[in-house]
């Protein structure tokens, strides 16, 4: 099955939104396999987007992730980089549909609450990236009730 990294960015913290997200992506059906609250360095937010760096808000998207504790975490299940994206909205909060995370909870694009790999082959690389220590091992006793096959 999939994996996705998602972040709670600093806002989404301070907020208290860390429980809202969670809910989601749990009661949809998708299982958490890694999970940590921390305080990245600049050198590791410049990392994390290193494909942004030459993008004019770099400097301030970076600042921003360094500015308080963010959560992350690896979400597994089908398709779960797609409609994890889905899940999140879009990257402009008052263009994100409402029912996303961002639609619902964010107006500037600057304080998006959230961050979500936009491809399997990125979330191996940001998970790699985020949890170097690997990952926990458990299978959910619902998972027949929520997968066919
Ligand atoms: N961002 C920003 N200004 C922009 C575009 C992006 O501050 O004009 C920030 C925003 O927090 C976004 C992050 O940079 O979530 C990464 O940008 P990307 O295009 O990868 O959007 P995402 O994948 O997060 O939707
Ligand atoms: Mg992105």
């Amino acid at each position: 099955m999939e994996q996705t990294f998602i972040m709670i960015k600093p806002d989404g913290v301070q907020r208290g939104l860390i429980g809202e997200v969670i809910g989601r992506f749990e009661k949809k059906g998708f299982y958490l396999k890694a999970m940590k609250l921390v305080n990245v360095e600049k050198s590791f937010a410049e990392k994390h987007y290193a494909d942004l760096s030459s993008k004019p808000f770099f400097a301030g998207l970076v600042e921003y992730i360094v500015s308080g504790p963010v959560v992350a975490m690896v979400w597994e299940g089908k398709s779960v980089v797609a409609t994890g994206r889905k899940i999140v909205g879009a990257t402009n909060p008052l263009a994100a549909e409402p029912g996303t995370i961002r639609g619902d909870f964010a107006v500037d694009i600057g304080r998006n609450v959230i961050h979500g790999s936009d491809s399997v082959e990125n979330a191996r690389k940001e998970i790699a990236l985020w949890f170097p220590e690997g990952l926990a091992e458990w299978q959910s006793n619902q998972h027949s009730w929520i997968y066919e096959a």
